[in-house]
C-alpha cells in the first residue's frame, strides 16, 4: 500500500484557510475548506491556484460553518470539485447561510470598487458568486454525531461534539487503517448553549491536527468590564455598538445581556440584533433549543423550550436594511450587535462609520481580532481608520472583553488531549498567529512527551 499523507494547504502560520489534504493511491480527502481572511496578502491567497486539481478531490468533510473553515468551498465546485461535502445538519444550515452572504458580500464589493475605480483587479471580480454556492449546497450530505460514516474508499468519519458553534465537530478520521484527530475549532466547557466538548475517543491516535487560535494564552477570568463599558455609555448617554461574529458570538452576548437585565446588572434599553445572518442562526439556535438536540445544555433545552432565551426584555431583530437604518446614528441609549466581528464587512461597517468620531459612544469588540482587520487597528488604538476610502476620526471607547471567546485557550487544548485513552502517536499545530502554532507545538511536546511541530504552509507529512 503507499503511503498516507496529509497536506496542509492552509492554517499554517495563520488562523485562517484551514484546508487539509489526506492523500492515499489516488483517494483524496479534503477536511475544512477555509477562506484566508485578515491581511491583504493573505487575502489575495484566496486567488492563488490551489496546488492540486479540485476534481481529483473524493470528497470534503466539514468541522464547522465558519468561513475560514468553509468558505472556499464554493471556489472549489466552480473550479471543478464534484463529490459530497460531509457535515452535521447545523453546519450544513448555517454554511449555506454564511456561503450566500460571502458571495453576495464579494460581489457587492466588486460591484462597489468598480464604481469608485479603487480595485486592484480591471475589472474587480468576485472569488465566487450565488450560483457556485447553490452548486455546492446541493452537495451537502447530513451527518449524525457520533455515527460512524464511510465518505470515500476505505475513508471514515465520526463527526464528535466540540462545542464551539452550533453544529461544530472534531473529527475522528479512519483513512487507509491510519486514525487522524481533526479539532476543528475546539469550543470550550463554558458555553452557555451548548454542551461541552466530548473527550478524545478510546483508542490509539496516529496524530491529531490541532487548532491553537489562543495556544499562547489563558482566558481572563469574566470580569465585570462588560457590563462596566455598558454602563460608562449609557451614563453618558452614548449608545454600545458591538462588532459581533454573526454565528457564534452573537448568540452568546445576547444571553449574556438578558442575564446582565434580569439581575439589574445593567439598565434596560433596547437591544438590536442588525445582522440578517445573525438572526437566521438565532432561528436555528431556537429549533436545537425546542427539538432538545444533543448539542444543545440540557439544563437550556429544559428550561427554555418554548421561551426564548435572547430576549432581555426590549430586543429588535432588524432583518431588513430600512429597519437597519432606523438605528442609524443613535440618539438615546442602546445597545448594537451587528456583524461582522472585525469590522470588515457587513453592517456593522456603517455604524462604525457613524459612531466612532463621537465620543459618548462606545465600541465593545467581543472576539478575537486578527492581524490586518480594522478591529485589530481599532484595539490596537489607532486614531482614525480608512473605510471605503475615507478616513474616520477614532472618538469613541473602544474596549476588548476576551471572555466570550468560544475557543478553548491553551490550558484547555493540553487537558483535552490529556484525556486520550493512550498518547496520540504526533500532534501537529495549525491555525495559529505569528508564532503561537510553533510554541504550543514546544508545550505539547513538553507536557505530552509526544512528537509535535507546527507544519509549514505547503508542507506534507507522510503519517
Ligand atoms: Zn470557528
Amino acid at each position: 500500500m503507499s503511503e498516507v499523507a496529509i497536506e496542509f494547504l492552509g492554517a499554517a502560520g495563520t488562523v485562517t484557510g484551514s484546508r487539509f489534504l489526506l492523500t492515499c493511491e489516488s483517494t483524496k480527502v479534503m477536511i475544512d475548506c477555509g477562506m484566508f481572511q485578515g491581511l491583504k496578502e493573505l487575502r489575495l491567497k484566496n486567488w492563488n491556484p490551489l496546488g492540486i486539481d479540485p476534481g481529483s478531490i473524493d470528497a470534503v468533510i466539514l468541522t464547522h460553518a465558519h468561513l475560514d473553515h468553509c468558505g472556499y468551498l464554493p471556489k472549489l465546485a466552480k473550479d471543478g470539485f464534484a463529490g459530497k461535502v460531509f457535515l452535521t445538519k447545523y453546519t450544513g444550515k448555517l454554511a449555506e447561510v454564511i456561503l450566500r452572504d460571502s458571495a453576495r458580500i464579494q460581489t457587492e464589493d466588486a460591484k462597489y470598487a468598480a464604481l469608485k475605480g479603487f480595485s486592484k483587479h480591471n475589472p474587480p471580480k468576485a472569488l465566487y458568486e450565488e450560483d457556485d454556492v447553490q452548486k455546492v449546497v446541493t452537495r451537502f450530505s447530513p451527518t449524525e454525531f457520533g455515527v460512524r460514516t464511510q465518505v470515500a474508499e476505505q475513508t471514515f468519519v465520526t463527526f464528535q461534539p466540540a462545542g464551539h458553534i452550533l453544529g461544530a465537530a472534531f473529527l475522528e478520521v479512519e483513512f487507509f487503517g491510519k486514525r487522524i484527530l481533526f479539532t476543528g475549532d475546539m469550543g470550550r466547557d463554558e458555553h452557555p448553549l451548548l454542551a461541552p466538548p466530548k473527550r478524545v475517543p478510546i483508542g490509539a491516535v496516529d496524530a491529531i491536527i490541532t487548532e491553537s487560535t489562543y495556544g499562547d494564552r489563558e482566558h481572563a477570568p469574566v470580569t465585570t468590564g462588560f457590563e462596566d463599558a455598558i454602563n460608562r455609555t449609557i451614563a453618558r448617554g452614548g449608545s454600545v455598538l458591538m462588532p459581533a461574529f454573526a454565528v457564534d458570538r452573537t448568540e452568546v452576548i445576547l444571553v449574556r445581556l438578558r442575564e446582565l437585565t434580569e439581575q439589574g446588572l445593567i439598565p434596560p434599553v433596547p437591544i438590536y440584533a442588525d445582522s440578517p445572518m445573525a438572526l437566521k442562526a438565532l432561528d436555528f439556535y431556537r429549533d436545537a433549543i425546542n427539538t432538545a438536540s444533543p448539542e444543545i445544555r440540557e439544563e437550556i433545552a429544559k428550561t427554555w423550550n418554548g421561551r426564548d432565551p435572547f430576549d432581555a426584555g426590549d430586543l429588535h431583530e432588524l432583518r431588513s436594511v430600512e429597519e437597519s437604518k432606523t438605528i442609524n446614528n443613535p440618539t438615546s441609549p442602546c445597545i448594537i450587535i451587528s456583524a461582522s466581528g472585525m469590522g470588515t464587512g457587513g453592517r456593522v461597517v456603517h455604524h462604525l462609520r457613524d459612531m466612532l468620531p463621537q465620543a459618548k459612544h462606545t465600541i465593545v469588540f467581543v472576539g478575537f481580532q486578527a492581524m490586518g482587520t480594522r478591529g485589530r487597528r481599532l484595539v490596537d488604538g489607532a486614531t482614525e481608520v480608512k473605510m471605503h476610502g475615507e478616513m474616520v476620526p477614532v472618538r469613541a471607547s473602544i474596549e476588548q472583553i476576551q471572555s466570550f471567546s468560544v475557543h478553548a485557550d491553551a490550558d484547555e487544548l493540553i487537558a483535552w488531549m490529556n484525556s486520550a485513552s493512550e498518547k496520540p502517536k504526533q500532534v501537529l499545530v495549525v491555525h495559529g498567529e505569528g508564532g503561537v502554532a510553533e510554541t504550543f507545538a514546544e508545550r505539547v511536546h513538553k507536557e505530552l512527551d509526544v512528537p509535535s511541530k507546527a507544519p509549514q504552509l505547503g508542507e506534507r507529512i507522510v503519517l
